[in-house]
């Protein structure tokens, strides 16, 4: 009996389905508005189910009904909605074809048994424990089999990260990152072998005839190059931020502007000649791409462990001297090495950023961001809360 009445379910929501969307077809090609949910779900419970030819509808639990008109809502609007991927037009729902239907309230579980609207306790075996509330089991058929699969609520208590230490990370061109606690995460470096690989296979690519076989395997050769590079610096990256998000509670980094890309430019070509010039375009936008995902990372590890990335402002990190806040050009006596002019503070130069990132971080903690932000503009000189 209840297997009977299974199938008379999912048979009133196919129908339902299918009557919406011949609805919404014959409106569409006599060019008048189609209907919204709302609309179709007072003709469900106006029309159709007073209606002579599908009255049955009453048979079948509403709220599941309502639920496939609110399904069908939802795909008419994903197929007009130009940002989706998956743009295709409803279709109509077959017998046999996927069946099933979503009951969004009325159900309770004892033991081995379920109970649902209109079908009273059914056993059914369960293949997990159902923990908090459930929201809502959606019903389906493959092959001989019914399922159902049960949505549950579950509030699960806010992390609250193991560490109470902060950081500071200047992020670089050579060394990735540059932590204030001393650690440093190694860059681009790590795979110029394999990009001496990847130009060297690009340059033989070139002088293939375009589209011969020869070309196509050489084309794979580079891929199968790109991958692998693209592959490790992802690897590099997990291993960086995992490490510093399980250590620090609290991460500063720099707000990576306009600027400080110019400003890491500029430095590039009058300290390393011509090489570095050319190469900086690659590695520009390697790196850039490279930054943004860490930086993603970093955030979604945090929120995970209860931690915080917070952005500080990038204004002459690398030229201030993190010890007496002395800030000239000159401090910088190479790419890598920070010297103070008036302290004589020696360091390496992305260890000194990362240093003075930190401090910026405690500076916007302890007097907002809006502040840091205006004072550091004006004067170069960290801003005294
Ligand atoms: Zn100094």
């Amino acid at each position: 009996m209840q297997l009977k009445m299974l199938h008379v379910f999912v048979g009133h929501n196919r129908a339902v389905w299918n009557k919406a969307l011949a609805l919404t077809k014959g409106r569409l090609d006599r060019k008048i508005p189609i209907m919204w949910k709302h609309e179709l779900e007072w003709n469900l419970t106006h029309i159709w189910k007073k209606s002579d030819e599908m009255g049955w509808l009453n048979d079948a639990p509403s709220q599941s009904l309502q639920q496939t008109l609110k399904q069908f809502d939802r795909a008419l609007r994903d197929c007009f909605d130009k940002q989706q991927p998956n743009k295709r037009f409803p279709r109509f729902k077959k017998k046999g074809v996927k069946d099933s239907f979503v009951l969004p309230q009325g159900i309770s579980v004892d033991g081995n048994r379920i109970k649902l609207p209109k079908l009273g306790w059914v056993k059914f075996r369960k293949s997990r424990d159902i923990e908090g509330k459930i929201k809502s089991a959606t019903v389906s058929r493959n092959g001989k089999h019914w399922y159902v699969s049960i949505l549950c609520e579950l509030e699960v208590a806010e992390p609250i990260h193991p560490s109470s230490s902060a950081v500071g990370i200047d992020r670089g061109v050579s060394i990735m990152a540059a932590c204030s606690d001393g650690k440093t995460y190694i860059g681009a470096k790590a795979y110029r072998k394999h990009e001496k690989r990847l130009a060297k296979a690009q340059r033989i690519l070139a002088r293939r005839v375009k589209f011969s076989n020869n070309w196509h395997k050489q084309k794979e050769k580079v891929q199968n190059i790109h991958s692998k590079i693209s592959n490790m610096r992802r690897d590099a990256l997990h291993k960086a931020s995992t490490e510093i998000s399980k250590n620090h509670a609290m991460i500063f980094m720099e707000n990576l502007g306009v600027s400080r890309m110019s400003k890491s430019a500029k430095g590039n070509s009058e300290k390393h000649g011509v090489n570095v010039k050319a190469k900086s375009g690659l590695n520009k936008s390697i790196l850039d791409a490279g930054w943004a995902m860490f930086a993603t990372m970093l955030e979604y590890k945090q929120r995970w462990k209860g931690g915080m990335v917070e952005y500080v402002p990038a204004a002459y990190t690398s030229q201030r001297c993190s010890q007496c806040q002395y800030t000239s050009k000159d401090n910088r006596a190479s790419q890598s090495k920070f010297e103070c002019q008036a302290c004589g503070y020696q360091a390496n130069a992305d260890f000194n950023a990362s240093l003075n990132i930190l401090a910026a971080g405690h500076a916007v903690l302890a007097c907002g961001v809006d502040a840091i932000a205006t004072t550091v503009k004006q004067e170069p000189v960290l801003a005294i809360c």
